[in-house]
C-alpha cells in the first residue's frame, strides 16, 4: 500500500518537527509499505501542496497527524482541529482516500476528535505499533472500529524515518530536534491525560542511534519528548551515562517530576549535556514531602550547575490564595531560574478533575468556555484566580512569569530571567492538560 503521511501542524513558535510521523513512516515501510511525507509547517498553500503529492505519489489511504488540539494555554489559545478538518475533508473529497488520523491530540479523546474530524478511522496511543494492523484490516475490509486503541509497546522496533523532513529548516526558524527514552507515566496528576499511563522504555542503544543519524543531519540542540524524564531513576542515570560515553555531545532539555532523583542523576545530567530541566509542578492536595522534594531538586539542579525552571498549575477547586501565597514563597526562598504559573487548567473528558469540578455547580460556575453539552474537544477551562489577581500576588517579581500571556518554549527563553513555560515541544509527548503547555 501507498500511504500519504501528512503534517498538518504550522504552528511556528518555535516549528516541530513531525517526529510521530517520522515513526509512522518507519514503520509502515518495515511492513512493506511506501510512505511519502507532506510536512506543511512551512507551507505557504497546504492544500496546494497536498493536491501536488497526491499528485506525484498515487497514494492509497492517508494519515494525518493530529498533534494537539489546541495550544492548552488559555490567554493565547489557538484551536487546531478546524484546520486539521479541512485537510480531512479536502483528502476524503477532492481525492477520495481514506483518513486515519492519529498524534497525542487523538488521545486526549479519541472519540470525539475522530469524530470533529469526519476522519475514517483514529489510532489512539502511538500509531507506529498499531497502523501495520490497521492498514491489513482496511485492505481485507474487515475494520469494524472507527477508533483503535493502542499502548505503548517498545517490543516491536520501529526505525525513524527523518530524511524527508527538512531539518535545516526547522533549525533555522528557530526549531530543535527532538527524542524520547520512555513512552507513559506512573504519576496520577488528576488534571493529566498521561496519568497512570503504561510505562515502557526504548532500548538505550536505539535512542543513541536516532541521536547520531540526527547530529549527522546538524541537530546539537534538543528537547526530549517524555512526558517527565526522571520516570525511572536506574534508567534515568544509565541513559545519562550511555549518552555521554557513546552519543553524540548534544546540548538537551527535559522536564521532570518531583520524584525519582539524587545527586548521581542530576551529576549524570550535566555531564551528559542538560542545559535546562523544567520541573512540573502543581498545588493538588500535595503532602508536605512533595514540596520538601520541590525545593531538593531546586537546590540539587542548580548546585551541579544546572538551569532549572519550573511549571507551576495551581488556582485547584477548593484552593484558597492564603495556600497559593505559601507556595508562591517557597519558590522565592529556593529561587529557581524562572517559575511560570498557569491558573486556568485545561478540561479532557474522563479526567478526574473533570469530574471532580461537573460533580459541584458551584465549581461549574468557574467554567470557560463550556456549552452545556458536555462536549470538551473545544477548549474549555476551570479559572478561580484570573490574571489581574495573580498579577498582584507576585507583585512584578522578576522570578515569576504568568503563563500564556506570550507565545514562546522554555528553550527559547532560557537566556532570560524569570521565564518558564511548555508550549510548542518537539512532537511526540502527547498533549497534556496539566503542565499547561503544549508538549
Ligand atoms: S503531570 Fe507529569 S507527572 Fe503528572 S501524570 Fe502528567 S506527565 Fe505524569
Amino acid at each position: 500500500m501507498k500511504i500519504l503521511l501528512v503534517n498538518p501542524n504550522t504552528y511556528r513558535v518555535p516549528p516541530v518537527p513531525p517526529i510521530g510521523i517520522e515513526h509512522v513512516a518507519g514503520a509502515v515501510e518495515e511492513a512493506g509499505h511506501e510512505a511519502e511525507i507532506v510536512d506543511l509547517c512551512f507551507s505557504d498553500s497546504p492544500l496546494g501542496d497536498i493536491d501536488a503529492a497526491v499528485a506525484a505519489f498515487g497514494p492509497d489511504i492517508a494519515g494525518v497527524s493530529v498533534r494537539n488540539i489546541d495550544t492548552v494555554l488559555f490567554q493565547t489559545n489557538e484551536f487546531f482541529l478546524d484546520g486539521i478538518r479541512d485537510i480531512v475533508r479536502h483528502l476524503r473529497e477532492r481525492h477520495n482516500l481514506c483518513v486515519i488520523v492519529g498524534g497525542a491530540g487523538v488521545a486526549v479523546d479519541p472519540g470525539g476528535v475522530v469524530e470533529y474530524l469526519g476522519a475514517d478511522y483514529g489510532v489512539a496511543g502511538p500509531a507506529e505499533g498499531a497502523i501495520n494492523e490497521l492498514l491489513d484490516d482496511i485492505a481485507r475490509k474487515g475494520v469494524a472500529k472507527r477508533v483503535r486503541y493502542r499502548s505503548y509497546r517498545y517490543d516491536l522496533r520501529c526505525p525513524r524515518k527523518t530524511e524527508k523532513t527538512d531539518y535545516a529548516r526547522y533549525l533555522r526558524e528557530g526549531g530543535i530536534g527532538g527524542f524520547d527514552t520512555h513512552k507513559g507515566c506512573s504519576s496520577s496528576c488528576v488534571y493529566c491525560i498521561e496519568a497512570n499511563t503504561r510505562v515502557s522504555f526504548k532500548p538505550v542503544d536505539d535512542v543513541l542511534a536516532e541521536l547520531r543519524s540526527l547530529a549527522d543531519r546538524g541537530c546539537s540542540s534538543f528537547h526530549l519528548c517524555d512526558s517527565e524524564f526522571n520516570e525511572d531513576l536506574d534508567h534515568a542515570i544509565e541513559f545519562c551515562g550511555a549518552l555521554k560515553r557513546r552519543g553524540p555531545s548534544i546540548d538537551w532539555a527535559l522536564y521532570m517530576k518531583p520524584a525519582n532523583y539524587n545527586r548521581k542523576l542530576f551529576r549524570a545530567m550535566k555531564d551528559s549535556g542538560v542545559s535546562l530541566i523544567t520541573l512540573t509542578v502543581d498545588s493538588w492536595k500535595k503532602c508536605p514531602l512533595y514540596w520538601s522534594d520541590v525545593e531538593k531538586i531546586v537546590f540539587s539542579a542548580k548546585s551541579c550547575g544546572l538551569k532549572i525552571m519550573v511549571d507551576f498549575l495551581c488556582g485547584f477547586p477548593y484552593e484558597d490564595e492564603e495556600t497559593l501565597c505559601f507556595y508562591l514563597d517557597l519558590f522565592r526562598r529556593t529561587q529557581p531560574d524562572g517559575v511560570g504559573i498557569n491558573t486556568y487548567i485545561r478540561l479532557y473528558r474522563g479526567l478526574p478533575i473533570t469530574d471532580i469540578i461537573f460533580r459541584d455547580e458551584a465549581l461549574k460556575k468557574n467554567l470557560i468556555g463550556y456549552r452545556g453539552d458536555g462536549g470538551l474537544v473545544m477548549p474549555v477551562f476551570y479559572n478561580q484566580l484570573s490574571s489581574e489577581r495573580l498579577s498582584e500576588l507576585i507583585a512584578g517579581e522578576s522570578i515569576f512569569r504568568i503563563e500564556g500571556l506570550e507565545k514562546g518554549v522554555n528553550y527559547s527563553r532560557r537566556a532570560v530571567p524569570g521565564s518558564a513555560g511548555k508550549t510548542g515541544l518537539p512532537e511526540c509527548s502527547a498533549e497534556s492538560a496539566g503542565h499547561g503547555e503544549e508538549r
